[in-house]
């Protein structure tokens, strides 16, 4: 199949490339030159384990293109999928100008396309507009007004949600869970399936519905998802009042079927562009719609105090915020997760602005993500490749994202390095015990510091 992806970020670039990768011909369309520039020369503009090199396979057998121009991406598709950003706007509504603008453009285009070429009967039949940036309830039939403003040909809509994750995005795409597809027409769904058909090989679903329900699984999934977190974290909390531990806490309690033990660690909090947005998203459609969403604003709320409430921390074992100022502060991890170089809405970010304010130096190492914290916090931290580099003469470390590299380090030679042996760990990476023994004051989320 001709497919034009609409945005090459982390949705459109992935699963344009997986697409390309069983055989269809692909163009990834971007209004951002210095990323099809980059792309062209075979460099991901994106961190994604196992990206560049499926890139440059696809690129090199000449199924995967890139470009800026919207005439050539959008006359020759028989798919067009939307993965352009819908970011928050100031009142937490999914913001949808970018989504709007890619409709708009595709209108023009077919309005002006060349009669079909008579080929494949599909062709003549009209495109296929999918959505698959995640949008509110409502925005699939926005989009399809937005395109019948520019033109009377026939075009056929599907809502396309997606649910890979970063670092992972790949492996997710390649063997979704499922795949969940909402059209107004049986003619197109049967179009969706086919295209979808070698994915799930591994017997999982393909769930076609009716589009309003399918805009609506993205946002239950991200809003559930939130909601462990928060939920998890506000246990933690309530386990540090009491002195209670959360790990055996989470052992007691996630043994029960019904709970299960996934995705519910105790932390900084979700960050990411997908959580945060989402479940904001999800209360503005209540107020829209005069349906209150108690619960999910409480679950924002409550994730982002969970960072305030840990750099409370820091700011209490030093007597203040005044006495951080001069103070220097060492940070393991900058992305919102590992296997990321993403660090929109990273609770790292908000810790680092934080300290920096109080006149704290940070002194930073993530394996991936200097550059672009560097396009958030420019120079105001330090950056070093080397995580030990961060650690000379410092008052403390603060960990924020939980890197495989940093689960063993050699405390020895932290203890040595470091002014004061002092470990903040906003992931839970260590037992408090060894740390302990190990010659730390140790602080993490749900359980007793140890000195
Ligand atoms: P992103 O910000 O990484 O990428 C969006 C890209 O779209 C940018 O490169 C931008 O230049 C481009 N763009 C904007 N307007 C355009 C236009 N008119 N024509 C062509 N290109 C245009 O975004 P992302 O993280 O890939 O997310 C895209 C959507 O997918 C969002 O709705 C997001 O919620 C959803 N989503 C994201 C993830 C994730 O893990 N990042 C997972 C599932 C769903």
């Amino acid at each position: 199949m001709r497919i034009t992806m609409v945005g090459t970020g982390y949705v459109g670039l992935v699963t344009g490339t997986c697409f390309s990768n069983i055989g269809n011909e692909v163009t990834c369309l971007d209004v951002d030159p210095a990323k099809i520039e980059k792309l062209n020369n075979g460099i991901s503009p994106i961190y994604e384990p196992g990206l560049d090199e499926l890139i440059d396979r696809n690129h090199k057998a000449g199924r995967l293109h890139f470009t800026t121009d919207k005439t050539q991406a959008y006359t020759n598709a028989e798919m067009i999928f939307i993965c352009v950003g819908t970011p928050s706007d100031e009142m937490g509504h999914a913001d949808l100008k970018y989504v709007l603008a890619a409709a708009s453009d595709i209108g023009k285009a077919i309005e002006n396309a060349p009669g079909a070429t008579g080929g494949e009967l599909e062709e003549r039949r009209g495109k296929i507009i999918v959505v698959k940036s995640t949008v509110p309830v409502g925005t699939n039939e926005k989009v399809r007004q937005a395109i019948a403003a520019e033109t009377n040909k026939p075009f056929y809509m599907a809502s396309n949600p997606e649910f890979l994750k970063e670092g992972a995005a790949i492996n997710d795409f390649n063997k979704p869970d499922r795949v969940v597809v909402g059209v107004n027409d049986e003619g197109t769904g049967g179009r969706m399936r086919k295209l979808y058909e070698p994915f799930v090989r591994n017997g999982h679903p393909i769930f076609v519905m009716d589009v309003p329900s399918a805009e609506m699984v993205k946002y239950a999934a991200n809003a559930m998802l939130a909601t462990k977190i928060s939920f998890i974290n506000e246990i933690a909390n309530l386990c540090e009042a009491y002195g209670s531990n959360v790990d055996e806490v989470w052992r007691g309690m996630t043994s029960d079927a019904r709970i299960g033990n996934k995705f519910l660690y105790p932390g900084l909090g979700y960050g990411g562009s997908c959580f945060p947005k989402d479940t904001l998203a999800c209360v503005s459609m209540g107020i829209e719609s005069e349906t209150p969403t108690p619960l999910l604003k409480a679950v924002h709320d409550v994730n982002q105090q969970q960072r305030l409430n840990f750099y409370d921390k820091i700011v209490e074992f030093f007597g203040g915020e005044e006495n951080l100022s001069g103070k220097k502060i060492a940070m393991w991890g900058l992305a919102f997760k590992p296997g990321t170089d993403d660090v929109r809405e990273a609770p790292a970010l908000t810790i680092a602005n934080k300290l920096v304010d109080a006149g704290a130096t940070v002194e930073a190492h993530d394996p991936v993500a200097h550059e672009t914290t560097q396009i958030v916090l420019g120079d105001s931290i330090g950056y070093h490749d080397d995580l030990y580099a961060t650690l000379g003469s410092a008052d403390a470390l603060v960990i924020c994202t939980d890197w495989p590299e940093f689960k063993q380090p050699d405390f020895g030679k932290m203890r040595s390095l470091m002014g004061s042996p002092i470990v903040f760990d906003g992931r839970n990476l260590y037992n408090p015990q060894l740390l302990q023994d190990e010659g730390f004051t140790y602080f993490s989320v749900g359980r007793t510091p140890v000195n």
